[in-house]
């Protein structure tokens, strides 16, 4: 999942960074609305965190813009899409700034300093609304994958993913029966400053394979991978 962090804070930046990284997200960081909004027309965003005092003006501009912006399913590539889930992170505890926050198109509104397993429980949450999932677990088969614990289990047995491992499997069970290409796996995989070899997803694929089974991901050769739905003949 590729997250955009805009956040003028230095320190609250890096330990957001620090934090989702580890638990797989691809994140990026701008300090900007002017940076933010070059970003989210340049790259596909799961989610923004947005801060809402920035240096050139209130986060709840750029919002209105994301609101309104015509990009979305269907639409030519490089427009924002404007569902894209936003949680507002601020230091203001006005009832009416959370309020008009939300009124602006906020999904979700934390105030600082807050619980950053609070912050991931409800960026779960966001996702999973967003990917028109109601249920927590992803269930395929024998295999369960639980985005919260960050765990999977084959038959019932733990399996081990390394954390990129984990994101795509993930991606890939929340897309099941519809074909992912590279590029679009490697920009929800990594953020700008990974240097991505050229056969990084396929690599991650081999190594699901090895541990999962030849069987769950499939390739259309030319195209991109998927995993087919359970109710597929
Ligand atoms: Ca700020």
């Amino acid at each position: 999942m590729r997250i955009l962090v805009l956040e003028d804070d230095a320190g609250i930046a890096g330990g957001l960074r620090s934090n989702l990284q580890q638990r797989g997200y691809a994140v990026d960081v701008c300090g900007t609305l002017a940076s933010a909004w070059a970003a989210l027309c340049s790259e596909p965003f799961d989610l923004v965190l947005l801060d809402l005092g920035l240096p050139d003006g209130d986060g709840g501009a750029l919002l209105r813009r994301l609101r309104q912006s015509p990009g979305g399913q269907g639409a030519p590539d490089r427009l924002p899409d404007r569902l894209t889930p936003v949680l507002i992170m601020t230091a203001r505890d006005q009832v009416a700034d959370r309020i008009s926050g939300l009124d602006l198109g906020a999904d979700d509104y934390l105030v600082k300093p807050f619980d950053l397993d609070e912050l991931q429980a409800r960026m779960r949450a966001l996702l999973r609304r967003a990917g028109g999932r109601a249920h927590p677990l992803l269930v395929h088969g024998d295999l369960v994958l639980d985005p919260a614990a960050h765990t999977v289990l084959r038959a019932g047995q733990p399996v081990e993913l390394a954390p990129r491992e984990f994101a795509l499997l993930q991606l890939l069970l929340e897309s099941r029966g519809r074909v992912l290409s590279r590029q679009q796996l490697e920009t929800r995989l990594y953020n700008w400053q990974d240097a991505v070899g050229s056969n990084a997803v396929e690599v991650h694929v081999h190594h699901l394979r090895r541990k999962l089974g030849e069987a769950l991901i499939q390739t259309l050769r030319g195209v991109g991978y998927f995993i087919p739905r359970d109710d597929a003949p």
